[in-house]
């Protein structure tokens, strides 16, 4: 995917005098962010897009947090903007995404274009589901007609994965924390998709075998301080039909998602069709 963005993406030059642009915002120094910024910016590099990564002390203010974003809405040079979550406490995450240009809205977040896929209209899907879309229709699943289990209801990913889902004809249920007889739901999925954050959560018995399941979680295992997901895999991969791995799976795919959304962005802007 990266590598037809990067040969789309030499085109422009001849075409529009210029690459896109994506402005990356970052407020603090959290170790995790940081590592998420990079891995924006590394791969932006290599599908050929300019990114411009601005850091902020943790001791930004909201006000001038927002004066950025108005700079970066009024700059014609800027695609696409994106601040990084979660941010400190004193600043208002809903005001500051609310304050960004919807139109250079890459990460979806844009309450413009979260009603825009609740309502079916043109908008810009959030990139972790648009990428869980993306997986499952990469790895030849069929959605239509399936009973899809999302665990987790969060604005960025399962309710948005959800709509996606029901969309493409997936019967849907959305479960959490809340949820009586977790197990029950979750054995009756055709496909499950895990958003809770919590490590190895899900369990072999909580799974039915050929089910497709997409682990979106990224947390650190308590026993060995390693990366590793919502799914324990080791135990749930034998059943499995697909399973995405964590890292490398949800992950890289939401990154790739990032690019191709700052490239439509960019298109929109230059009033032009991919
Ligand atoms: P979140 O906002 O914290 O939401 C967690 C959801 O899980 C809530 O809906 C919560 O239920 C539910 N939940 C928590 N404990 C539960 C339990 N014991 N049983 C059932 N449901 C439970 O999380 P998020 O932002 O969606 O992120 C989820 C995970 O995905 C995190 O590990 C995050 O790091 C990861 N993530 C990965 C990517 C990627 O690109 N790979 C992107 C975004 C997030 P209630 O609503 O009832 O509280």
């Amino acid at each position: 995917m990266k590598a037809e963005m990067a040969e789309q993406v030499a085109a422009f030059p001849a075409r529009f005098g210029r690459v896109p642009c994506l402005a990356v915002i970052l407020v603090g120094e959290d170790p995790a962010s940081q590592s998420y910024v990079k891995g924006k910016a590394k791969a932006a590099e290599v599908v050929g897009i300019e990114s411009r990564v601005i850091l902020r002390p943790e001791e930004t203010s909201e006000q001038e947090l927002l004066d950025l974003v108005a700079g970066l809405n009024a700059d014609d040079a800027v695609d696409g903007i994106l601040v990084q979550l979660p941010l400190p406490k004193h600043i208002s995450e809903d005001k500051v995404i609310s304050a960004i240009d919807r139109s250079k809205d890459v990460d979806g977040f844009h309450p413009l274009n979260v009603a825009g896929l609740w309502m079916k209209r043109p908008c810009t899907v959030a990139c972790t589901p648009k990428g869980i879309i993306r997986m499952l229709d990469e790895a030849g699943v069929e959605i239509s007609g399936k009973r899809a289990v999302v665990l987790g209801r969060s604005q960025i990913v399962g309710l948005p994965v959800a709509k996606l889902l029901l969309d493409r004809n997936a019967t849907v249920t959305i479960c959490h924390s809340r949820t009586a007889d977790l197990a029950q739901v979750t054995r009756n999925a055709e496909i499950l998709v895990v958003a809770i954050g919590r490590p190895k959560f899900v369990t072999a018995d909580m799974v039915s075998d050929g089910t497709v399941v997409i682990d979106v979680g990224v947390n650190r295992n308590p026993e060995d301080g390693k990366l590793c997901g919502d799914v324990d895999f080791a135990a749930i991969e034998p059943k499995a039909s697909v399973i995405t791995p964590v890292p490398g799976g949800v992950g890289p795919m939401t990154i790739a998602c990032l690019m191709e959304n700052t490239i439509e962005c960019f298109l929109a802007r230059m009033g032009a069709k991919a």
